[in-house]
């Protein structure tokens, strides 16, 4: 490998399964790396400018791979292949083809309106049902969510159906309640910049799914996959929710062009949202098959038993017979590329 001396390289660096600790250590300082364990093997990651690894470890060193961006763990350069992420019972990337819907309203609201809508999700197959109990909104003045009250209502609703619950984190003041609740941890897109969120992820072992934040570039959006991963979590996953343009018609924009992005670049399985990025119910059907047709690992759908009296997001969540019609539209689509609707 002959790289330009100009050229900034970062590394990552694994271990040989009988590496002495202390040496492995000395490599870990001399490359200021962050330092993983996995298996029998350790995984460096360092931040450092490397055309190769520091001389005199050679014995330890199994692997390396050189870098030419801060997108590391997450990066097809260093493993070519979507990670596999089990969401409950469904296990999505990896050599699955599946593709996950999850489901469900924008704000958990009550007891009963939650309780129809997990009646409604089972009576379709669906797993993963999805509810936020602390609302990112941007008015103080509008429903903050039922919090930890909410949380508890989800869990019931595991214990009596067996979903996958998946649940939106808004700050680090509340991130181990969600973590301790849910199945599935979001991470909101106005929150993705927040370290204590990210770190705190990265100390569980379940799934967290990273919403883009719709001013995000690409690369941020890889890097904060990157906080969750380096710090031993390899359960992530990045959900594109549309970013903001010039265009005022829709809420945002759905960036496909970014997901083609991701898919080709990032080795984290993509989740779709197409309910957030365009902000109307008239639409959703359409982009899901769209989204769908990407090739796609998940589809999130905000869908209420009665939309018209929903607290949060009352514009874009689907009646119920649309959500059928929805799961009916998309599953030709999956099939045509070669995907399973799970
Ligand atoms: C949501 O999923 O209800 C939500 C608030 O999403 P986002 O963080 O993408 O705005
Ligand atoms: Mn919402």
């Amino acid at each position: 490998l002959i790289l330009k001396p100009c050229e900034r390289r970062v590394m990552i660096i694994h271990t040989k399964e009988s590496a002495n600790i202390d040496r492995v250590q000395q490599l870990a300082k001399a490359t200021q790396s962050v330092l993983l364990q996995k298996d029998e093997r350790y995984i460096l990651v360092t931040p450092s400018k490397m055309q190769n690894p520091p001389s005199g470890f050679d014995v330890i060193i199994d692997q390396f791979w050189p870098m030419s961006s801060d997108l590391q763990l997450g990066s097809r350069a260093y493993l070519n292949q979507t990670r596999e992420v089990a969401l409950g019972e469904v296990t999505i990337g990896g050599s699955t083809s599946n593709t996950i819907v999850i489901a469900g309203p924008c704000s958990v609201e009550s007891e009963n309106q939650i309780r129809e809508s997990a009646n409604f999700m089972k009576s379709l197959g669906i797993t993963a049902l999805r509810g936020g109990c602390y609302k990112p909104r941007t008015s103080p003045y509008s429903f903050q969510g039922l919090g930890l009250e909410g949380l508890k209502l989800l869990a019931k609703m595991r214990e009596e159906f067996g979903f996958t619950i998946v649940s939106e984190v808004r700050d680090a003041t509340h991130v181990n309640e969600v973590i301790e609740h849910a199945d599935v941890i979001q991470v909101g897109a106005k929150s993705m910049y927040d370290h204590g969120i990210l770190r705190a992820c990265a100390k569980t072992t379940k799934p967290v799914l990273i919403k883009r934040g719709f001013g995000t570039t690409l690369q941020e959006f890889a890097q904060a996959a990157e906080f969750v991963l380096s710090g031993g979590n390899p359960n992530v996953m990045l959900c594109e929710r549309g970013i903001r343009t010039f265009e005022t018609k829709t809420r945002f924009t759905l960036d496909l062009c970014g997901v083609a992005w991701l898919k080709e670049y990032t080795n984290l399985p993509i989740i779709l949202d197409p309910s957030h990025a365009l902000g109307y119910r008239y639409g959703i059907s359409d982009l899901s098959k769209a989204c769908v047709a990407m090739g796609i690992d998940g589809l999130l759908v905000e869908v209420h038993p009665d939309p018209s009296a929903a607290k949060s997001d009352a514009a874009q969540q689907l009646y119920h017979d649309q959500f059928s019609e929805l799961l009916t539209a998309i599953t030709p689509v999956a099939k045509a590329v070669g995907r399973n609707i799970v």
